[in-house]
């Protein structure tokens, strides 16, 4: 398990680090996958390594995640795979906490000079913030709150196939929460603004981190009260009412739209 207080001290050579090249997370051919690699073996075989973060403590271990660069990788020692592609692959618990260092990495990266005075931060208050020195502004990790849900009625739901999507999945409508909106508001407007439907008996199903790059999938149920579906082009592709026995090609039970779908299939039965 991971305990996700942030080591503040310098990672040594036998400390282990998850590594991405851009958005691919570097693995071990011969290792179990997603599983962080020696700082030490990763210095001595990538040209560069950079950006080294902590993300908590491993087992009790200090963990770390860092960019590597190389111009040629040893394709007999590693693997480079999208991030995305893990999803499924390992535990649920695994994949949530290579999708947290991915995120510190992006984080850290992306703030690392203060974007009210422009000076440089850094990590403060064991490692949950980044502080500016110049001027004091602490700035946390940007969870982005994102509410998913799954529109019935009577024995049907609603699916969609999102626009300009390259994979043809029918899964449920979403979108991000604004401010000043609570998510129950959210979900109301995000299926008026995507299928043209109203809702109410809107009820909390689950979450999931969504680290591409910092979401937080709030998943909820909604019931139709009135209209036709009348999609929104640039959000939408196709929305249609299915009934259990008839379904699209549904995401997979990992993602949380995958288990809202099979949630309401098994009230079906
Ligand atoms: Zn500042």
């Amino acid at each position: 398990m991971l305990d996700f207080v942030r080591p503040t001290g310098p990672a040594g050579p036998s400390d282990l680090v998850w590594a991405f090249q851009g958005r691919n997370l570097i693995g071990e051919l011969m290792g179990e996958q997603g599983a962080p690699i020696p700082l030490a073996q990763l210095e001595s075989d990538f040209d560069r390594v950079s950006g080294l973060t902590p993300v908590g403590l491993l087992n009790k271990r200090p963990v770390y995640a860092c960019s590597v660069e190389t111009s040629a990788m040893d394709m007999m020692k590693y693997t480079s795979g999208n991030l995305f592609a893990l999803l499924g692959r390992i535990s649920t618990t695994s994949f949530d906490i290579v999708g947290r260092a991915y995120q510190l990495l992006t984080w850290d990266r992306e703030h690392a000079y203060c974007g009210r005075c422009g000076g440089v931060t850094a990590l403060a208050d064991k490692g949950q913030s980044r502080c500016c020195n110049a001027c004091n502004l602490s700035v946390y990790p940007r969870l982005s709150p994102c509410v998913i849900m799954l529109v019935t009625r009577d024995n049907e739901c609603l699916l969609a196939a999102g626009a300009g999507a390259n994979r043809r999945f029918y899964s449920c409508l979403a979108g991000f929460v604004e401010p000043g909106e609570s998510c129950e508001q959210a979900v109301q407007r995000e299926v008026m603004e995507e299928v043209g439907l109203t809702v109410d008996d809107i009820r909390y199903h689950g979450s999931q981190p969504w680290p591409f790059p910092g979401q937080l999938m709030l998943g909820f149920t909604a019931r139709w009260t009135g209209g036709e579906i009348n999609i929104d082009p640039e959000e939408i592709d196709e929305a249609l009412w299915c009934k259990p026995d008839n379904l699209p090609p549904i995401p997979p039970a990992f993602s949380i739209a995958g288990q809202l779908i099979n949630s309401f299939l098994s009230s079906q039965k």
